[in-house]
Formats: structure tokens, sequence, C-alpha cells
């Protein structure tokens, strides 16, 4: 016979642990935690505004921002940084070339401070700007407003890996780690307080965009950020967390690569695995339970990329897009 009383408690045992879990990885966008003494992350409204996350970083005198979002975003930053901090900010930091992760770059100079990023931020600029700085105006009063014809590029660039900022309260690494999202892909590590910046290179949630990236070198760089020692990861977008973000991410792309290269030796052609209903796109291709966080809309038009880049042998970011 079963046992009712003993199924319901397990049920509700599993429903508070399931609303736990739901409670702790739930998206809170526009507030401002504490990770560790003096450093901050702020999770962006990607839905509403299509904001990025950021990080702020407290040093000595001055403060350190990770990513500039777009100007609406650096804006509400900036305010969310007065409150935890009275020290100006003196370095922002571009995680790679997107709109809403760099965009905001003059909002920062005009108040002086020095805008840094990997030189494949700088390159990647150059192959799709200004085109889609003059489209995203179009439909973005904060970019229209900067009355610009192209992004303002980060005003200092490095190329050896890491780019270190210290002074007597931390320390502060800019990284390269390879090619993921983009070809200038910068990682923050904060070796004493274990905390990475991802950038977009590793999302929590359905955020990841591969037009750009180069999706079989995805689990490297991956494999590169968890040989770091780093206990909190603060992602480009979705919540803060820890290791599972990054382990998360690599298993996503192994899984989306895995699917579509099946496909591909079933003789199946990307017609048959990506349906498209005007400009709505759906994919037949399904991937496992395991890495159901990052599996949303977007997975169509990632099957795409990812059937582009296995049957031109090349990634993707290195096949003519828009
Ligand atoms: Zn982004
Ligand atoms: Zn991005």
């Amino acid at each position: 016979m079963s046992h009712p009383r003993l199924w319901l408690s397990a049920g509700f045992a599993a429903a508070l642990y399931l609303g736990f879990l739901f409670t702790r990885t739930e998206a809170q966008p526009n507030t401002v935690r504490k990770i560790a003494d003096g450093v901050w992350f702020r999770e962006g409204d990607i839905e509403h505004a299509g904001h990025c996350n950021n990080a702020i970083i407290e040093m000595k005198d001055y403060l350190i921002i990770v990513d500039a979002n777009f100007p609406s975003g650096a804006r509400a930053v900036l305010e969310d940084a007065k409150k935890v901090s009275p020290k100006p900010v003196k370095y922002v930091f571009d995680t790679h070339h997107h709109g809403d992760h760099l965009y905001g770059n003059p909002v920062w100079t005009q108040m002086g401070a020095v805008t840094i990023a990997y030189q494949g931020v700088a390159d990647e600029l150059k192959r799709y700007e200004p085109a889609r700085f003059q489209a995203t105006a179009k439909s973005r009063p904060d970019v229209a407003e900067l009355k610009r014809d192209a992004p303002e590029p980060p005003q200092k660039t490095f190329t050896k890996s890491p780019y270190v900022i210290s002074d007597e309260t931390r320390r502060v690494e800019f990284r390269f780690l390879g090619w993921a999202h983009t070809r200038g892909d910068g990682f923050v590590y904060l070796p004493k307080e274990k905390v990475l910046c991802s950038g977009d290179a590793a999302v929590n949630g359905p955020y990841n965009y591969t037009a750009d990236g180069n999706i079989a070198n995805w689990p490297k760089v991956m494999d590169a950020a968890l040989k770091l020692d780093v206990q909190y990861v603060l992602p480009g977008h979705g919540p803060s967390g820890g290791r599972e973000i990054l382990t998360g991410q690599r298993a996503f792309m192994i899984e989306l690569h895995k699917a579509v290269e099946g496909a591909i030796k079933q003789g199946k052609k990307l017609d048959d695995i990506v349906k498209k209903d005007g400009t709505k796109l759906s994919t037949t291709i399904t991937l496992p339970e395991s890495v159901k966080t990052w599996v949303g809309d977007g997975l169509a038009g990632q099957v795409r990329d990812a059937y582009e880049e296995i049957t031109q042998h090349k990634p993707h970011g290195d096949i003519p897009h828009q």
C-alpha cells in the first residue's frame, strides 16, 4: 500500500526545494547585490531595457565598472554606484563590442572615466560598425541622443593578458581566454575575492548570441575560466551564481554542437532542422534537460549558426553576416 502522508510530505519537501532553487536563481533586474567587500553585482533589465549586467569594484580611491552598458543603463549604474560608494569612476571595462555592453562608453568618458578593453574589442568594432550602431539608434532613443555616427571605441586596449590594475585594496585582472562569444571577450578576475565577471562568454539563462561567436571553441574558453580559482561568477546576463554558470554554459555549447553535428551526419539540411515562419524561426533540434537553463527562443538561431559553422568549417564569426 502507498503511504499518502509520506507522499504528501515528500511532495511538499520537493516543492519547497524547487521553490528555493527558483527563488535563488530568479531574475532580479535593477538590483544591486554585494558579492564581497567592495564588490557589487548589478543585474540589468534585459527584458524591458536591453541592459546588460554590471559589476562595481571599489579600489582605494576610485571605482572600476565592468561594462559600459547602453547609455540609459550606464546612467542607471552610475546612480546605483553612488549609493554604494562616494568614490569616482576611474575605469570602465568593456567585456566585448556589443551595444548593450559598449554603446554607453561616451556617458562614462564625458565624466572623466577611461574605457578599457582587450584589443579584440576594437578589432570587432572595425568589422561590424558603424552599421549596427546606426541601426540601433533607429530604435533606441538613448543611443540616438548620443548624436554620433559610430560607437566610441575603448580609449585604452591591451594585447597581453592579464592586464592588471592593483592597489592596496585589491588586484583586478583583465583577461582574454580565447574566442567564445566574440573575438574580443574580456573577463575580469579578482583573485583574492575569487570573483569572475564573464561578460556574455558565460550567461545565466537563455541569452546566448552565437552569430559573432566560435561555438566549437567556446567550451575551451570555459575550461580556461574554470582553471581559475573562482567562487562567484557574475555573468553578462541573468542572475549571478557560482561555477555552475561556467560548467552549464560549457555544457550548453557542447550539446548544441553535438546535436547539430548529429543531424548533419544523418544527412539533414538546414531547412530540415530550422523552420521559418515569416521572420520567426523554430527548430526540430532538442537539447537535454541538463542544459535547459540556456534553452529559449534563441535556440533556432543558435542551431542555424552551429549548422553553418560545422558545414563551412570555420567559426561562425568568420562567416559573413550582419
Ligand atoms: Zn549582452
Ligand atoms: Zn554580447
